[in-house]
């Protein structure tokens, strides 16, 4: 007993030592620095970050804000947002498109779908339309805010959560799928009635979609069907689901966007 209390007098002691020479270590150094990777900008020592990293840390506005651009970015990717609606913001939609005399809804009609969406007016929300039209972008906008919020994004398109679910048979972890899918704080799904549903494909669809709506979580569905080819491909059950937790759905048909508005890929190869 009294060897270990020595001991620890001992350690207590050398922690002590090296805890000064630390601190008037620091005491030395100048309050301020030029940032070694931006000259123009002022590095501050900061005292709280150099104790517990235990050497001196500098802190430059320019390389915070770096910093927290890339985790955003690194969020974003996570969360499995497409890298074309990245920058996407509701603002950043454009209203005026060519081609949208039509029966169906208008883009003002997808903007105003979007915020009632983002407001709580409703917890699922279906985009649906000819591809290029812009609801990713608008998906993107409502994600992004999302995430900034600091809240969790699971993205992803049918054919991808079918494949995921189907190679999770392997190692008998289908149930992490799902869980993944019906607790993110927000899903998107894409590609609705792009394919033939699996055999087991609304059942995949029906577990994810029926704990959400428990949980009252929201979700935004994207599809290029009419609102009644889309209903008759998820099938009563989930139609259900979606209608008794509020669904906004609107169906546009306006020219392609992309490549000319920046939201899509570039109109030369
Ligand atoms: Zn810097």
């Amino acid at each position: 007993m009294q060897t270990i209390e020595i001991a620890l007098d001992r350690l207590l002691a050398r922690i002590a030592e090296q805890s000064g020479a630390f601190e008037s270590h620091l005491n030395s150094l100048p309050s301020s620095q030029p940032c070694p990777r931006h000259p123009d900008q002022t590095a501050v020592l900061l005292i709280d970050p150099s104790w517990r990293q235990k050497r001196p840390v500098y802190g430059c506005p320019m390389c915070a804000d770096e910093v927290r651009a890339k985790r955003r970015a690194r969020r974003l990717h996570d969360a499995g947002l497409p890298a074309d609606v990245r920058h996407a913001t509701i603002e950043n939609f454009q209203t005026d498109r060519p081609g949208i005399e039509t029966a169906h809804h208008t883009p003002s009609q997808f903007i105003e779908a979007a915020r009632r969406f983002q407001a709580g007016d409703a917890r699922n929300l279906i985009l649906s339309g000819k591809p290029g039209i812009g609801k990713g972008h608008l998906a993107g906008a409502l994600a992004i805010a999302a995430l900034d919020a600091g809240r969790t994004v699971a993205w992803t398109d049918c054919a991808s959560l079918f494949q995921a679910y189907h190679d999770a048979y392997r190692d008998n972890t289908t149930a992490a799928v799902v869980n993944r899918h019906a607790q993110a704080a927000l899903l998107v799904l894409d590609e609705l009635g792009l394919r033939d549903l699996p055999a087991d494909g609304e059942e995949i669809l029906f577990a994810i979609l029926d704990r959400r709506h428990k949980d009252l979580l929201p979700t935004i569905l994207l599809g290029n069907q009419p609102a009644e080819i889309t209903k008759k491909w998820l099938g009563g059950r989930i139609t259900d689901r979606l209608r008794s937790g509020g669904c906004i759905l609107r169906y546009g048909e306006w020219e392609s966007m992309r490549g000319k508005d920046g939201d899509g890929a570039g109109d030369e190869f």
